[in-house]
């Protein structure tokens, strides 16, 4: 049989030893006194005033049968002659109405004036259990009392030790069928012989069908698991008198479904023999999909299922560790999808995480089984592969494929999109020791690929790391450039061929470094777009180039220059929104007439976010500044914007200008952009004129503003005026030549 203690002691239930409230607070035996005869109750009374009682009195017989039903006594003292009920009906209508709700009668004891036969035997009949003869020996009063109060108080104790027992018994049964867990009792050949209604209910088994089987039928060994039933834990246990606690087994189901189960067999000795054990289990599926979920969660990346970061992190950590155990080299690649940042802020999101899981099953299908593959955020991966004696070329090999799958489109909406990958390879142990350095090495490697323009892939190398160092040292100092007034600004003249005049200066910014020298804008410019400094340096230029064309301008400073002013306007300025408060309130502040003011812009501006773009170009054009577009024809984008942008002029760029005597085909290019200009009704300004014959073919096909070192390379503030006054015969004799 099962042994409730035992269980108990199993499920940790134990119970508290606390003090007997029921007796300190119980209250006092109470006797009931019924005589019509106050001087006869106050006697009585008076006689077992010391008796640890309560007496309670009744003057009549109706009030007595009232106070019974009301009170539990355990003893009644009853006059018999009393007016109306006399003592024995009063006795027969107490006892009839108090069996039927107790089975312990309540004791009566007459005391009546008349001992003779006839009464004494009416005293019985009625149901009385004594009598006393008035007038009452004291004595006989309180020793019958005492003799009745005993046996009251002998059972109650009793009656509270079967309740007690009851309650014990009715505990351990809920406990056994609403544990909610299952519990099943097994015999010493480890038969099961009883079983709970919960093991019934997760075994999807009847009782009957349980008991009497072997536990064997329940218990499933695992698959992996070559151990003979004899040698599997529960049996073990068992015969070493042993517990045994599984806290992932798996149990047979009737028609033999597995039920994952946490369980405990504690087997059972009596007198020094084995005697059977108690099985419990609960169903922990529930449990173990939770915590599946959790650990798809915290190693995977929910938008591909590859592993993620964190994941990839510890992985390659124990792979190294195993790597240098056994000698094996490894190629660790970082890749960045290319323009992905053009695909999520132009087609959206959504477009987005299309890209990203359509790269994942590209990546994965470049792979084999041994390589590791994750996400490691954004649109970057990182690849662990095991390399076989030939490292380098297999690294470059798997690089290679990865570029090449990604040479074809993307299709996204219907649309095909070109995204390229450009990856960074770092190797072990070759380049460094630990993952995180392996990493670190990789990303710089990567960094290269990018800045050799993309869709490509590099090893890592120690000049790298130099050049990376510089970079990040560059990029630390930026930060503090303004400031330490390290910033300036110098003009390069725009000269118009038909009035032989210079009509516009183009403000340029240059950073004087204190260690470096002369760092020119094609090298910090890019860094400040890439570090977000790029709005304080824009917005700094603005100002300044601003005050000095305010000055130029003024006709109280004598100067009265009619130039207008070209300002760079990088597309991250432009494409965030805010630009057009910044103009503002540099015009404000300035009072420089926007009309002398010309902001460039290059086409790549309308590839980031065009509706903030062309929002606040719209705003520019109402302030009255004009527009130009810059390094025309460099950008991929589409030419129908043209129409939409409030635009004034067209600059070609200065790589179709070099060498165009040379070379047809930028010749070509000049000449559409010429025309396009004129059908436009824009002015169009050549750039990067350094010759005679660049002059000559751009005045001849009707580009007629010049701007480039065959003029003036780009000068201080402070020379543009004596610049202007000496101009109008250079430019007479330059134009004589051609
Ligand atoms: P950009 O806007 O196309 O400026 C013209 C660049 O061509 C200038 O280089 C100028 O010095 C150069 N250049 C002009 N004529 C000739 C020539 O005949 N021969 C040669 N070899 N070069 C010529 P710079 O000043 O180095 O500026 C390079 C680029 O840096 C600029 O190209 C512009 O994109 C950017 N940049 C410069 N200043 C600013 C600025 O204040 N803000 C922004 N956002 N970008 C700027
Ligand atoms: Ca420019
Ligand atoms: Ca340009």
């Amino acid at each position: 049989m099962l042994n409730i203690a035992f269980i108990e002691s199993l499920l940790g239930i134990k119970t508290l030893e606390s003090p007997d409230f029921s007796t300190m607070f119980r209250p006092l035996p109470k006797l009931l006194i019924v005589d019509d005869s106050p001087s006869n109750r106050m006697s009585m009374c008076e006689t077992l005033r010391n008796a640890p009682i309560d007496i309670i009195c009744a003057t009549n017989g109706s009030e007595a049968v009232r106070l019974a039903s009301k009170h539990r006594f355990f003893l009644v003292f009853m006059d018999v002659n009393m007016p109306g009920m006399d003592g024995f009906e009063t006795c027969e209508i107490i006892h009839s109405q108090h069996i039927q709700d107790s089975h312990v009668t309540l004791p009566i004891i007459f005391i009546t004036a008349s001992s003779g036969a006839g009464q004494v035997d009416r005293c019985y009949q009625s149901g009385g259990i004594d009598f006393i003869a008035k007038p009452y020996n004291e004595k006989i009063l309180v020793a019958k009392t005492k003799i009745f109060l005993h046996l009251y108080q002998e059972r109650l104790r009793t009656c509270e030790a079967l309740i007690e027992v009851e309650t014990a018994r009715k505990r351990s049964e809920l406990l056994v069928h609403n544990a909610g867990e299952g519990i099943i009792g097994l015999d010493n050949e480890l038969i099961i012989h009883s079983a709970n209604s919960v093991a019934c209910a997760l075994l999807l088994s009847k009782k009957s069908d349980l008991i009497g089987s072997s536990i064997r039928t329940v218990i499933c060994q695992k698959e992996d698991d070559d151990k003979t039933w004899e040698e599997s834990p529960l049996v073990r246990a068992y015969s070493e008198s042993q517990n045994v606690h599984m806290e992932d087994a798996l149990f047979h189901r009737s028609f033999g479904q597995p039920l994952s189960v946490e369980y405990t067999f504690a087997s059972i000795v009596s007198n020094n023999t084995l005697d059977g054990g108690v099985l419990l289990f609960q169903d922990i599926s529930e449990r173990k999909e939770t915590a599946g979920k959790l650990i798809q969660l915290a190693q995977f990346d929910q938008l591909t299922g590859l592993y993620n970061r964190m994941m990839f992190h510890s992985l390659l950590d124990q792979i190294l560790t195993g790597a240098n155990r056994y000698s094996t080299e490894i190629a660790l690649h970082f890749l960045d999808l290319d323009n992905f940042k053009d695909v999520n802020d132009t087609l959206g999101h959504d477009a987005g995480d299309i890209v990203i899981q359509e790269a994942a099953r590209r990546l994965k299908h470049c792979l084999r089984d041994s390589d590791i593959i994750a996400r490691l955020g954004g649109d970057e991966f990182g690849i662990i592969q095991r390399l076989d004696e030939q490292r380098q070329v297999s690294g470059a090999y798997l690089a290679e494929r990865i570029i090449e799958t990604f040479q074809v489109p993307f299709t996204i909406n219907n649309t095909d999109a070109f995204i390229g990958c450009s990856i960074g390879i770092a190797l072990y142990p070759e380049h460094a020791k630990t993952g995180a350095d392996l990493i670190k090495d990789a990303d710089t490697a990567m960094y290269k690929s990018k800045q050799s323009g993309r869709n490509q892939f590099h090893f890592f190398s120690n000049e790298m790391q130099d050049q990376m160092m510089q970079h990040m040292e560059l990029v630390t100092s930026l930060k503090h450039a303004l400031e330490n007034k390290e910033i300036f600004l110098v003009y390069q003249p725009q000269i118009d061929l038909d009035t032989k005049s210079v009509v516009g200066v183009e403000a340029l910014m240059r950073w004087l470094h204190p260690k470096r020298g002369l760092v020119g804008p094609d090298v910090f410019i890019p860094i400040a777009e890439q570090s977000g400094l790029i709005n304080a340096l824009g917005e700094w230029c603005l100002l300044e180039a601003c005050n000095q064309a305010k000055k130029w301008s003024d006709k109280e400073t004598g100067l009265a220059l009619e130039v207008y002013l070209s300002v760079n306007v990088s597309t991250n300025q432009l494409a965030h929104g805010g630009f057009s408060k910044v103009l503002k309130r540099v015009l404000d502040v300035t009072q420089v007439d926007p009309k002398i003011l010309k902001l460039e812009i290059t086409e790549t501006v309308l590839m980031q976010n065009p509706e903030v773009t062309i929002a606040e170009l719209e705003k520019i054009n109402q302030f009255g500044v004009d527009i130009a577009i810059d390094d025309f024809g460099t950008g991929f984008s589409s030419l129908s914007y043209l129409g939409v942008l409030p635009l004034t002029c067209l600059k070609i760029d200065r790589c179709f200008v070099t060498d165009i005597c040379s070379n047809e085909t930028n010749q070509k290019i000049i000449l559409s952009i010429i025309n396009l200009a004129q059908s436009l009704e824009l002015s169009v300004i050549g750039e990067g004129v350094e010759t005679e014959e660049e002059l000559e073919f751009l005045y001849h096909h009707g580009c007629r503003k010049i701007q480039g070192y065959y003029f003036s390379k780009p000068i201080a503030a402070d020379k543009i005026q004596d610049f202007i006054a000496e101009s109008k015969k250079v430019i007479c004799s330059k134009i004589a030549l051609i």
